[in-house]
Protein backbone atom coordinates (compact mmCIF):
# COMPACT_ATOMS: atom_id res chain seq x y z
CA UNK A 1 0.00 0.00 0.00
CA UNK A 2 2.96 2.35 0.43
CA UNK A 3 4.72 1.85 -2.26
CA UNK A 4 1.22 3.10 -4.52
CA UNK A 5 0.19 5.82 -2.18
CA UNK A 6 3.96 6.93 -2.41
CA UNK A 7 3.88 5.94 -6.25
CA UNK A 8 7.50 4.33 -5.57
CA UNK A 9 9.93 3.46 -8.27
CA UNK A 10 10.67 -0.19 -9.27
CA UNK A 11 7.34 -1.25 -7.61
CA UNK A 12 3.82 -2.09 -8.89
CA UNK A 13 2.85 1.60 -7.68
CA UNK A 14 5.16 3.26 -9.91
CA UNK A 15 3.58 5.11 -13.27
CA UNK A 16 4.84 7.30 -15.65
CA UNK A 17 1.65 8.65 -16.38
CA UNK A 18 1.65 12.59 -16.64
CA UNK A 19 -1.22 12.37 -14.26
CA UNK A 20 0.50 9.54 -11.76
CA UNK A 21 0.87 11.13 -8.73
CA UNK A 22 2.55 10.52 -5.13
CA UNK A 23 -0.30 10.89 -2.65
CA UNK A 24 2.96 11.65 -0.11
CA UNK A 25 0.58 9.60 2.46
CA UNK A 26 2.24 6.46 4.43
CA UNK A 27 0.90 4.12 6.52
CA UNK A 28 2.56 2.37 9.62
CA UNK A 29 1.64 -1.04 11.62
CA UNK A 30 0.54 -0.09 15.06
CA UNK A 31 3.57 -0.33 17.35
CA UNK A 32 1.94 0.81 20.69
CA UNK A 33 -1.61 -1.25 21.24
CA UNK A 34 -4.11 0.50 23.35
CA UNK A 35 -3.03 -0.82 26.67
CA UNK A 36 0.34 0.84 26.04
CA UNK A 37 2.30 -2.49 25.22
CA UNK A 38 4.74 -3.16 22.17
CA UNK A 39 2.53 -4.59 19.50
CA UNK A 40 2.73 -5.99 15.66
CA UNK A 41 -0.01 -4.43 15.08
CA UNK A 42 -1.71 -7.40 13.94
CA UNK A 43 -4.16 -9.66 16.36
CA UNK A 44 -5.86 -13.05 15.36
CA UNK A 45 -9.14 -14.16 16.34
CA UNK A 46 -10.38 -17.86 16.04
CA UNK A 47 -14.33 -16.79 14.43
CA UNK A 48 -15.59 -19.59 16.98
CA UNK A 49 -14.83 -17.79 19.98
CA UNK A 50 -17.15 -15.01 18.49
CA UNK A 51 -20.45 -15.03 19.57
CA UNK A 52 -22.69 -13.03 17.56
CA UNK A 53 -26.25 -12.93 15.38
CA UNK A 54 -26.21 -11.76 11.47
CA UNK A 55 -29.05 -10.13 11.55
CA UNK A 56 -27.78 -6.61 11.41
CA UNK A 57 -28.56 -4.57 8.10
CA UNK A 58 -25.21 -3.78 7.65
CA UNK A 59 -23.73 -6.55 9.26
CA UNK A 60 -20.06 -6.71 7.97
CA UNK A 61 -18.73 -3.54 9.90
CA UNK A 62 -21.32 -4.37 12.86
CA UNK A 63 -20.00 -8.10 12.46
CA UNK A 64 -16.29 -7.53 12.15
CA UNK A 65 -15.81 -5.36 15.25
CA UNK A 66 -16.30 -8.06 17.42
CA UNK A 67 -13.12 -9.72 16.49
CA UNK A 68 -10.77 -6.27 17.38
CA UNK A 69 -11.62 -2.80 17.63
CA UNK A 70 -9.24 -0.40 18.48
CA UNK A 71 -9.83 3.27 19.09
CA UNK A 72 -10.52 4.79 15.51
CA UNK A 73 -8.46 8.27 16.79
CA UNK A 74 -5.25 6.09 16.99
CA UNK A 75 -5.65 3.12 14.40
CA UNK A 76 -7.01 2.59 11.26
CA UNK A 77 -9.11 -0.95 11.92
CA UNK A 78 -8.40 -3.91 8.83
CA UNK A 79 -10.47 -6.75 9.36
CA UNK A 80 -9.09 -9.83 7.26
CA UNK A 81 -12.06 -12.00 7.03
CA UNK A 82 -11.88 -15.75 5.12
CA UNK A 83 -14.83 -15.18 2.46
CA UNK A 84 -14.96 -17.04 -0.58
CA UNK A 85 -12.59 -15.59 -3.52
CA UNK A 86 -14.09 -13.19 -5.83
CA UNK A 87 -17.37 -13.05 -4.04
CA UNK A 88 -16.73 -9.35 -2.14
CA UNK A 89 -13.27 -7.87 -2.19
CA UNK A 90 -13.51 -5.62 0.53
CA UNK A 91 -15.45 -2.48 1.79
CA UNK A 92 -14.43 0.67 3.58
CA UNK A 93 -16.42 2.62 5.67
CA UNK A 94 -16.44 6.35 4.23
CA UNK A 95 -15.36 10.07 6.03
CA UNK A 96 -17.87 13.12 6.64
CA UNK A 97 -15.78 16.40 5.81
CA UNK A 98 -16.69 19.54 3.77
CA UNK A 99 -15.94 18.25 0.37
CA UNK A 100 -18.85 17.51 -2.58
CA UNK A 101 -19.97 13.79 -2.07
CA UNK A 102 -18.66 13.84 1.92
CA UNK A 103 -20.82 16.79 3.63
CA UNK A 104 -23.73 14.23 4.02
CA UNK A 105 -22.06 11.20 4.78
CA UNK A 106 -23.46 9.39 7.56
CA UNK A 107 -21.28 8.52 10.30
CA UNK A 108 -23.07 5.27 11.78
CA UNK A 109 -21.97 2.20 13.14
CA UNK A 110 -18.19 1.10 13.52
CA UNK A 111 -15.17 2.79 11.01
CA UNK A 112 -12.90 0.90 9.28
CA UNK A 113 -12.02 -1.32 6.53
CA UNK A 114 -12.41 -5.26 5.84
CA UNK A 115 -11.03 -7.28 2.78
CA UNK A 116 -11.56 -10.49 2.35
CA UNK A 117 -8.31 -12.83 2.77
CA UNK A 118 -8.01 -14.36 -0.64
CA UNK A 119 -7.18 -10.82 -1.86
CA UNK A 120 -5.17 -9.43 1.14
CA UNK A 121 -1.50 -9.14 0.61
CA UNK A 122 0.41 -10.21 -1.90
CA UNK A 123 1.09 -14.33 -1.53
CA UNK A 124 -1.07 -17.02 -2.20
CA UNK A 125 -3.98 -14.85 -3.52
CA UNK A 126 -6.19 -15.63 -6.64
CA UNK A 127 -7.84 -14.05 -9.36
CA UNK A 128 -6.93 -10.95 -11.34
CA UNK A 129 -7.01 -8.92 -7.69
CA UNK A 130 -4.08 -11.02 -6.36
CA UNK A 131 -1.02 -8.02 -5.93
CA UNK A 132 -3.01 -6.27 -2.61
CA UNK A 133 -4.29 -3.58 -4.52
CA UNK A 134 -7.80 -4.19 -2.91
CA UNK A 135 -6.31 -2.25 0.16
CA UNK A 136 -5.15 0.47 -1.58
CA UNK A 137 -8.67 0.83 -3.40
CA UNK A 138 -10.56 0.54 0.03
CA UNK A 139 -7.63 2.84 1.83
CA UNK A 140 -8.68 5.48 -1.31
CA UNK A 141 -12.92 5.15 -0.32
CA UNK A 142 -11.58 5.38 3.54
CA UNK A 143 -9.98 8.78 2.81
CA UNK A 144 -12.86 9.57 0.44
CA UNK A 145 -12.61 8.98 -2.61
CA UNK A 146 -15.21 7.87 -5.19
CA UNK A 147 -14.97 5.29 -7.94
CA UNK A 148 -13.96 7.14 -11.33
CA UNK A 149 -17.20 6.68 -12.44
CA UNK A 150 -19.25 7.82 -9.20
CA UNK A 151 -21.63 5.69 -7.65
CA UNK A 152 -23.93 4.52 -10.40
CA UNK A 153 -23.22 2.85 -13.02
CA UNK A 154 -24.51 3.47 -16.41
CA UNK A 155 -26.16 6.29 -15.38
CA UNK A 156 -26.06 9.67 -17.57
CA UNK A 157 -22.35 10.25 -18.43
CA UNK A 158 -22.75 13.70 -16.79
CA UNK A 159 -24.83 12.76 -13.83
CA UNK A 160 -22.30 12.13 -11.28
CA UNK A 161 -18.86 12.24 -11.30
CA UNK A 162 -15.85 11.61 -8.54
CA UNK A 163 -15.27 15.09 -7.65
CA UNK A 164 -11.66 14.48 -9.35
CA UNK A 165 -11.36 17.15 -12.68
CA UNK A 166 -8.36 15.33 -13.57
CA UNK A 167 -9.70 11.50 -14.00
CA UNK A 168 -11.78 11.68 -17.00
CA UNK A 169 -15.67 11.05 -16.68
CA UNK A 170 -16.79 7.75 -17.24
CA UNK A 171 -20.18 5.85 -16.72
CA UNK A 172 -19.34 2.44 -15.49
CA UNK A 173 -16.60 0.27 -14.40
CA UNK A 174 -13.92 -1.70 -16.47
CA UNK A 175 -12.74 -5.16 -15.43
CA UNK A 176 -9.63 -7.07 -16.60
CA UNK A 177 -6.82 -5.45 -18.20
CA UNK A 178 -8.30 -4.54 -21.06
CA UNK A 179 -7.54 -1.55 -23.43
CA UNK A 180 -9.08 1.51 -22.08
CA UNK A 181 -12.28 2.40 -23.13
CA UNK A 182 -13.34 6.01 -24.17
CA UNK A 183 -14.52 8.15 -21.38
CA UNK A 184 -17.79 10.38 -21.80
CA UNK A 185 -16.06 13.07 -23.19
CA UNK A 186 -13.73 10.88 -25.90
CA UNK A 187 -10.71 10.97 -23.77
CA UNK A 188 -8.99 7.50 -22.85
CA UNK A 189 -10.30 6.62 -19.49
CA UNK A 190 -7.89 6.23 -16.54
CA UNK A 191 -8.66 2.14 -16.04
CA UNK A 192 -5.16 2.17 -14.50
CA UNK A 193 -6.59 4.48 -11.43
CA UNK A 194 -6.88 2.77 -8.28
CA UNK A 195 -10.22 3.56 -7.94
CA UNK A 196 -11.57 1.52 -11.15
CA UNK A 197 -12.16 -2.35 -11.15
CA UNK A 198 -9.12 -3.31 -13.40
CA UNK A 199 -6.74 -6.33 -12.50
CA UNK A 200 -4.09 -5.07 -9.78
CA UNK A 201 -1.77 -5.73 -12.64
CA UNK A 202 -2.97 -2.92 -14.45
CA UNK A 203 -3.50 -0.72 -11.47
CA UNK A 204 -0.69 1.65 -10.80
CA UNK A 205 -2.30 5.23 -10.06
CA UNK A 206 -3.97 8.22 -8.47
CA UNK A 207 -4.25 11.44 -9.67
CA UNK A 208 -3.62 15.06 -8.36
CA UNK A 209 -6.79 15.30 -7.35
CA UNK A 210 -7.62 12.36 -5.69
CA UNK A 211 -4.42 12.75 -4.09
CA UNK A 212 -5.20 16.25 -2.59
CA UNK A 213 -9.34 15.11 -2.03
CA UNK A 214 -7.55 12.32 0.59
CA UNK A 215 -5.12 14.71 2.19
CA UNK A 216 -7.92 17.42 2.58
CA UNK A 217 -10.24 14.25 4.47
CA UNK A 218 -6.99 13.33 6.01
CA UNK A 219 -6.46 17.14 7.50
CA UNK A 220 -10.04 17.76 8.11
CA UNK A 221 -11.95 14.60 8.84
CA UNK A 222 -13.42 14.20 12.47
CA UNK A 223 -12.46 10.54 12.21
CA UNK A 224 -9.27 10.72 10.44
CA UNK A 225 -7.60 13.87 11.51
CA UNK A 226 -6.40 12.55 14.44
CA UNK A 227 -4.60 9.84 12.75
CA UNK A 228 -1.62 11.70 11.67
CA UNK A 229 -0.53 12.49 15.16
CA UNK A 230 -1.74 9.00 16.94
CA UNK A 231 0.51 7.85 19.61
CA UNK A 232 0.35 4.22 18.29
CA UNK A 233 3.43 4.45 16.64
CA UNK A 234 7.12 5.30 18.17
CA UNK A 235 8.58 8.74 17.02
CA UNK A 236 11.78 8.94 17.87
ZN1 LIG B 1 -14.72 0.45 -4.41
Amino acid sequence: MNNDFRKKEGTSGYNTHPLGTDARIEFKLAEIDPDGNSTDGIIRVYANDIDFEENEENWLFDYLPHYGYWNIQEYINIWVFPFEPNLLLGQSSVPKVDLPGLENSVITGTTGIMITTPHFGTSDLVGGSNLGKTLTHEMGHFLGLEHLWGREENADCMAFDDYCEDTPIVSRRTGGCSNAPTSCNGEIALTQNYMDYTDDACMNMFTKDQAERMRYVLEKSNTRKSLITSSSINRN
